[in-house]
C-alpha cells in the first residue's frame, strides 16, 4: 500500500497559513502529510526539515542556555529565533531576517524548548481512564495485561498514534517509549506509528529472551532507517531473571545503546532487588536509565550517583497508582541527571505542565514546604536540558543553543487560563496547559501551527482509535 497523503490545498490548511501570512511556505513549513495508519505500509519517509524560518517578535524565549540570556533558563525577552535546516541558528533580539526565510509571527507569545519525555508506553492509551481505583499490580492484571494480549498491529498503530500525536500537541519534542515483549509485526506497527508523526523518539525494546537475534534485527531494520528514531534495550531489573537482564545488558552494550529498567516503583519490589542486579551485572553507569525510581535507600541513590545513572521520574503515574514519592531532593543534592515522565496510560493524558505542576506539588505536599527542591525554574529545565541529559542527547536537544536541533515550543499566554502576566514562568508551569501550546517544531519541522496540529486529521485518528479499542473489547 501506499500512503494518501492529504492534498496540499487542503481548505483547514490553507486556512490556517493565509492566517500567518505563511501561504507561499506551504511546502516547506508542511511537509508532513497525514501518515499512513495501516500498519502494512513502507516506512515513514525521512522527515523534511522546515528550510530557513524567523520566529518573530517573542515576549520571553527561555533558552535553557544561560550563556544565552539571563538567570538560569537563559532568559531572553522580546527575542526572534532563527532556524534554518532542522537547526537552531540564532535566538536575539531583532534578527536580521535572511533572503527567503519564512516570518511566524510570535509576537507576545512565550518560546521554550520542546519537552522531552524520559519515559512513557504510547500504546496503553488504550486503557485510558481505566482501573482508576486499583495499584500498579491491580492495574496490571485488570487493564494492562488484558488489553495487551489482544492487541493486533492495526490497533496498536491506532493507540500509538492516538497517543503520539496528544504529546506533540501538547509540547512533547522527544519521547522514550519503554515497550513490552511484542512479536515482530507488532513491533514494527509501533514503530511506524512513531515514525510518521514526525517526533523524535526512541523505541526501549524489552527482548523476549537472552537472544539479541531479535533486537538487532529490530534496531537495523526498523529504527536505524528513521531519521528521528533511535533504540535502546528495555528490561526489568530483578533477582529472578538476573540471567535475562545481564543478555539484555550485553545487547544494549554491543549496540552501543542504553539499557532502561523500571526500578522500585512499587515498595514490594524491593524483593527484586533491582539496583543490586543492576550493579552485579556491571550495569550502573551512564548508559543505565532507571525509571520510576521511587523506593531507594540511600546507599541506592547513592551508587546512582556514582555511577551517573539516569533517572526518569513519572509524578503522575506514581501518584495515579499510589506508588509513592520519589526522593527527588535526594538525587539532586547527589547530582543525579533526572528527567520527567508521562509513563503512558497511567496518567491519562500527554499533558507536560501537569507533569511539571505535580513534580513541584508531590515534594511540597509531603514536605509541607514550598521551598523544597523542584521550584519551577528546575522542572521546566528538567522537562527540557534535563530530560536530554538524562538520556545522554544534551548535544543535540533540550536548549535552544545554536547548532542544535530545532525542537521548540511557543505557548500563546493570550488565554482564559493563563493571562494577565505576572511571572511569565511560573505561569507556564502552573496555569499551562496543552491547548496553549500554539506550535511545535522538531527537528526545524512544524508539527502545530496556530493551535493545530499539521496535516492531522485529528477526526480521524480518534474514529481509528475508538474503533480498535470497540473491536478489541469484543474479543474479549
Ligand atoms: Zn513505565
Amino acid at each position: 500500500m501506499q500512503s494518501t497523503p492529504t492534498p496540499l490545498a487542503s481548505p483547514s490548511r490553507r486556512d490556517l497559513l493565509t492566517g500567518l501570512g505563511l501561504a507561499a511556505a506551504a511546502p516547506l513549513l508542511l511537509g508532513v502529510t497525514d501518515r499512513p495508519t495501516a500498519p502494512s505500509l513502507p516506512s515513514a519517509r525521512p522527515a523534511p526539515h522546515g528550510g530557513t524560518i524567523l520566529l518573530r517578535g517573542a515576549a520571553l524565549v527561555l533558552t535553557m542556555d544561560p550563556a544565552l540570556g539571563s538567570g538560569p533558563l537563559g532568559a531572553v525577552e522580546d527575542a526572534d529565533v532563527l532556524m534554518r535546516n532542522g537547526v537552531i541558528v540564532a535566538v536575539g533580539t531583532a534578527l536580521r531576517r535572511p533572503p527567503g526565510a519564512r516570518v511566524v509571527d510570535a509576537s507576545g507569545k512565550l518560546i521554550v524548548p520542546g519537552f522531552v519525555d524520559t519515559h512513557t508506553h504510547l500504546w496503553q492509551a488504550v486503557i485510558r481512564g481505566g482501573c482508576t481505583d486499583r495499584d500498579l499490580f491491580g492495574w496490571f492484571a485488570g487493564c494492562t495485561d488484558p488489553q495487551r494480549a489482544r492487541l493486533t498491529p492495526a490497533a496498536l498503530h491506532s493507540f500509538v498514534r492516538l497517543a503520539a500525536l496528544d504529546a506533540v500537541q501538547s509540547g512533547v519534542t522527544t519521547l522514550v517509549d519503554w515497550v513490552d515483549i511484542f512479536a515482530y509485526d507488532l513491533i514494527e506497527s509501533y514503530v511506524r506509528a512513531l515514525a510518521g508523526t514526525g517526533v523524535r523518539f526512541t523505541y526501549a525494546m524489552f527482548p523476549p529472551g537472552p537472544d539479541a537475534t531479535l533486537v538487532t534485527k529490530v534496531k537495523r531494520e526498523l529504527l536505524d532507517p528513521v531519521p528521528l528514531g533511535s533504540f535502546q534495550v528495555a528490561t526489568h531489573a530483578a533477582r529472578a531473571v538476573q540471567d535475562l537482564n545481564r543478555a539484555h545488558w550485553e545487547a544494549a552494550q554491543d549496540l552501543g545503546v542504553m539499557l532502561n529498567s523500571h526500578v522500585l516503583e512499587r515498595p514490594e519490589q524491593r524483593a527484586d532487588d533491582p539496583i543490586g542486579v543492576l550493579g552485579d551485572i556491571g550495569a550502573l553507569g551512564p548508559r543505565l536509565l532507571i525509571n520510576h525510581a521511587v523506593h531507594l535507600t540511600d546507599a541506592e541513590i547513592s551508587a546512582v550517583a556514582e555511577h551517573d545513572v539516569r533517572a526518569a521520574h513519572c509524578p503522575l503515574s506514581n501518584m495515579r497508582l499510589g506508588s509513592g514519592i520519589m526522593r527527588l531532593s535526594e538525587f539532586r543534592r547527589r547530582g543525579v541527571k533526572v528527567g520527567l515522565g508521562l509513563d503512558g496510560g497511567t496518567n491519562d493524558s500527554s499533558d507536560f505542565h501537569a507533569l511539571m505542576k505535580t513534580a513541584i506539588g508531590l515534594q511540597r505536599a509531603r514536605a509541607t514546604d514550598a521551598g523544597v527542591f523542584p521550584q519551577v525554574e528546575d522542572v521546566l529545565r528538567m522537562a527540557t536540558l534535563g530530560g536530554a541529559e538524562a538520556l545522554g542527547i544534551a548535544d543535540r536537544v533540550g536548549s535552544l543553543t545554536p547548532g542544535k536541533r530545532a525542537d521548540l515550543v511557543i505557548i500563546d499566554p493570550a488565554a482564559l487560563n493563563f493571562a494577565p502576566r505576572f511571572d511569565w514562568v511560573g505561569q507556564i508551569v502552573f496555569n499551562g496547559r496543552p491547548e496553549n501550546v500554539d506550535a511545535v517544531f522538531v527537528d526545524g519541522r512544524a508539527l502545530k501551527l496556530g493551535g493545530r496540529l499539521v496535516d492531522i486529521d485529528t477526526a480521524r485518528v480518534v474514529r481509528e482509535a475508538e474503533a480498535a479499542a470497540t473491536r478489541l473489547r469484543a474479543a474479549g
